[in-house]
């Protein structure tokens, strides 16, 4: 197969893990007898520097044109500041908005190995392995009215929490979709109630779940959600949710991991071009450092065989490497051990 894929390594600790992917990327081209050409392009705090705009035209017009868009990380304490008029996430944003991208997977496992490298107790642990799908592109943090004001001398703030059917309805096929090669279970979380938005969102839930007679649809709200992820994370399967639940609910389920360092992710969409990246930020407390853990990205690029390219054996084969590597000791300093982000993927790229 042969494939144009776009590289955003970004800021920090991007370009140092975006690195190491394209070299298990080429281990895997070279092993299966595929063809990748790679295009990369600034994003993110380099690209306000270099360009004056956190996403140009240019670069947004050849991530729609590639077969999938590899991003690092973005951001930094140089791009802090509130009243920049442009900021790295908004590249971001837009980047997800130019592609289509409405659904962002997050697969969390816990590999034994590395039980004791999370906070929570052992047996808590066992057989973990769940999906969580978030919602990106509605509710909270993109409903209008959104702003402030001020009325009989009081400030005012005011943001919007809006649910289209077709929003919910699009991301609810998605997750019953992916629940059928899995263990044919749908966690559906949502706040109905107390909020309009979510009430929709489990009527929709709902009307896929009975299309779907051979998956099993639960719903749970989200602050049950949020303590079963803690109290018995192994018993949930695909779980999918609005944008700003899934916000947070990801990130704590991130925790289960042992480290940030771990975690992929996939934002998938109608569009043709979906885009993988770390769960993680730009790190900028150990950026150039070169200690970063590329697992998080190495495993993005896993995804991406799956989800953009359908090439299901060589995802698989990035994922026994990584157990393997993991299981072989190998840790990088977010795991307790002394490999360099360089050594840790030619560790990986040794075991496929
Ligand atoms: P972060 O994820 O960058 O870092 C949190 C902690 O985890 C840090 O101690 C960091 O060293 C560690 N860490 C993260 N990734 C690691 C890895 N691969 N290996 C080892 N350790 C790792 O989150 P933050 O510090 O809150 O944010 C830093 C910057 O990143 C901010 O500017 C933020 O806006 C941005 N950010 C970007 C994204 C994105 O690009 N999608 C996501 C989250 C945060």
């Amino acid at each position: 197969m042969k494939a144009k894929l776009v590289l955003l390594p970004g800021d920090g600790i991007g370009p140092e893990v975006v690195a190491e992917a394209v070299r298990v990327m080429d281990a895997i081209a070279g092993k299966f007898k595929h063809e990748w050409t790679y295009q990369e392009r600034l994003m993110g705090g380099c690209s306000i520097d270099q360009f004056g705009s956190s996403l140009t035209e240019e670069t947004l017009a050849d991530c729609q044109a590639a077969d999938a868009v590899v991003l690092g990380a973005v951001g930094g304490p140089k791009w802090d500041d509130p009243n920049a008029k442009d900021r790295p996430e908004r590249g971001l944003l837009a980047l997800r908005k130019g592609l289509g991208v409405f659904a962002n997977l997050r697969p969390v496992k816990v590999h034994p190995a590395l039980i004791d490298s999370s906070p929570l107790k052992p047996e808590k642990l066992q057989g973990v392995d769940i999906l969580v799908i978030r919602e990106l592109t509605g509710g909270l943090y993109f409903g209008w009215p959104k702003g402030r004001d001020s009325k009989d001398g009081r400030e005012r703030a005011v943001d919007t929490l809006e649910y289209y059917d077709y929003e919910i309805r699009r991301v609810m096929e998605l997750a019953f979709k992916l629940a059928k090669s899995r263990k044919k279970k749908v966690t559906s979380v949502d706040k109905a109630n107390v909020l309009e938005s979510s009430r929709l969102w489990r009527q929709v839930a709902v009307q896929i779940g009975k299309a779907n007679p051979d998956t099993a649809l639960e719903h749970v709200l989200v602050d049950t959600a949020a303590m079963r992820l803690i109290t018995g994370p192994a018993w949930i399967d695909v779980m999918v949710t609005e944008n700003m639940f899934g916000d947070i609910l990801t990130d704590e389920a991130s925790v289960l991991a042992g480290s940030m360092g771990m975690l992929p992710s996939a934002s998938l969409g109608e569009g043709r071009v979906g885009l993988y990246e770390p769960i993680h930020g730009s790190a900028p407390d150990i950026a150039g450092k070169g200690i970063a853990n590329p697992i998080g990205m190495i495993l993005s690029c896993a995804l991406l065989l799956r989800h953009s390219l359908g090439l299901e054996q060589e995802a698989a084969s990035i994922e026994k490497a990584v157990d393997a590597t993991i299981t072989a000791d190998a840790r990088t300093a977010d795991l307790g051990g002394k490999l360099t982000t360089r050594q840790m993927a030619e560790e990986i790229i040794q075991r496929l």
